[in-house]
């Protein structure tokens, strides 16, 4: 399989085979059987649909615009993962998202398989009836394989709550009398969203790093010094030290994991660059992350590109090129832009030592393996980045249930989840040689392999 996860699958399988962990209960032969048709469940989706959705734009023009909805897998319940709106959206990629989304869920224990979708369009070149008009086609030609038990889309890069609000709503029309609430997560809490859902995926990932470099390494402090793992060596080297962090992308994930950092204020923590498609800003004494955010809200998401920008902004920085930030001479790195941000050709240039992925999939096979050889310690995506989808369950819940949590209690259920599969992986990556990512899929394919077994359906 040429994709990464495929082949991290497959990776970490051959593992769990040489463990002799995977399903014991069976005999050899039994169990090689059993994990050749695991490889090929989980390295193949179970359905790619492609449209071209019709539109007219507001010039008189009407395009076929490519879309995309990839069914990964649904051992775990219903299909699930976001829509995608972007210029450089294909098929391959979107296979890779939905086999990381089946992962993600089995890795936090959240009832649901895996799923994503695309949109072959820059969304910033369409005016809000455009927009309207896509979404509203992207429903109407894939209606028949989504449903509040079938498969539940969500946001991703590109679309947000104003997106999903549309698009449930033409669910409804198209499924008059059906529980439409559960169509659709990342809705606007006026139209039946969760309270914290937008800010769950930064939150979720600032927790991520927090726990791994505070409360674990508080709690294991002892048992981590005498391991003879490179790694947990250096987690240790930068555990209660004032750390600076640099922070790829200013969108839903990296301002909110931005802010989260400024605000905690912990052990004096500091924000000293954040970049996004433009610019890298860079300043030593750490930046003024609300003073930025107000800015983003009301530039169009974009961060100040001149001095009379961050003036503006009342902000003091320098002001670099966006492809920077990465090799800054940082203590933490946190990846929230697109996928493949750090590659062959850049990798050998990364100094920071510890590396948090907000996005999905963005640092490329090669350089995580030559990042981790090196002891870096990489916070995968399928650990640090499921706030967003684990607040989504909670929102289908609430759907269900026509229950309303308080942004409180969805902030301590989304942290207690979180910490509970934190407890389970961490103790296995600061004890074994393997990278924190192979643990985490370990983890993962040990669940869905139990299920599939059981259910009769791994031979
Ligand atoms: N797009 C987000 C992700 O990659 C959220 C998916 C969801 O809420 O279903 O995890």
């Amino acid at each position: 399989m040429a994709n990464k996860t495929g082949t991290i699958v497959k990776e970490s399988l051959d593992a769990l085979l040489d463990d002799q962990t995977f399903l014991p209960e069976l005999k050899e032969q039994a169990r090689e059987k059993a994990f050749t048709s695991l490889v090929s469940i989980l390295s193949t989706p179970n359905h790619v649909s492609k449209s071209f959705l019709r539109v007219a734009l507001e010039n008189g023009k009407v395009v076929r615009i490519p879309a995309f909805r990839v069914q990964h897998n649904n051992i775990l319940g219903p299909y699930k993962g976001g829509i995608r709106f972007h210029e450089s959206v294909n098929e391959d990629e979107v296979v890779n998202l939905s086999s990381l989304m089946t992962l993600k869920n089995a890795l936090h224990d959240v009832p649901f398989g895996g799923g994503k979708g695309g949109v072959v369009i820059n969304p910033r070149e369409y005016e809000a009836k455009e927009l309207n008009l896509i979404c509203r086609k992207y429903v109407q030609y894939f209606s028949q394989i989504i449903g509040p038990d079938k498969d539940i889309p969500a946001p991703d890069v590109g679309t947000g709550a104003r997106e999903m609000d549309w698009m449930m709503g033409e669910y409804k029309s198209i499924n008059p009398g059906q529980n439409y609430r559960g169509s659709f997560t990342g809705k606007s809490v006026a139209n039946g969203g969760s309270l914290g859902r937008r800010v769950a995926t930064g939150k979720g990932v600032y927790f991520t790093f927090r726990y791994l470099m505070h409360d674990f390494m508080k709690q294991q402090h002892k048992w981590l010094t005498e391991r003879d793992n490179k790694f947990a060596k250096t987690a240790l080297d930068y555990y209660d030290k004032s750390l600076t962090i640099a922070i790829q992308g200013f969108g839903n994930v990296g301002s909110v994991a931005a802010l989260e950092a400024f605000q905690c204020n912990h052990l004096n923590n500091k924000v000293v660059a954040v970049s996004d498609r433009n610019v890298t800003l860079y300043n030593s004494d750490g930046l003024d992350i609300p003073g930025l955010v107000k800015f983003t809200e009301n530039n169009n998401g974009d961060l100040p590109t001149n001095e009379e920008e961050l003036k503006e902004a009342n902000v003091k920085a320098d002001i670099r090129d966006n492809q920077e930030l990465l090799l800054l001479d940082v203590d933490v790195l946190f990846l929230a832009a697109l996928e493949d941000q750090i590659h062959k050709e850049n990798m050998e240039s990364i100094k920071a030592p510890i590396i948090v992925e907000g996005a999905n999939a963005p640092i490329t096979g090669d350089a995580d393996k030559f990042l981790s050889d090196k002891g870096k310690v990489i916070v995968p995506d399928i650990l640090a980045n499921a706030g967003g989808v684990i607040v989504s369950y909670f929102e289908w819940l609430q759907g269900r249930e026509t229950q309303f949590y308080s942004e409180e209690e969805v902030f301590s259920k989304l942290f207690t989840k979180m910490q509970e599969t934190f407890d389970t992986v961490l103790p296995q990556y600061f004890g074994d040689p393997f990278p924190l990512r192979q643990n985490c899929y370990i983890h993962s394919v040990m669940k869905l392999s139990t299920i599939l077994y059981r259910q009769g359906k791994l031979y």
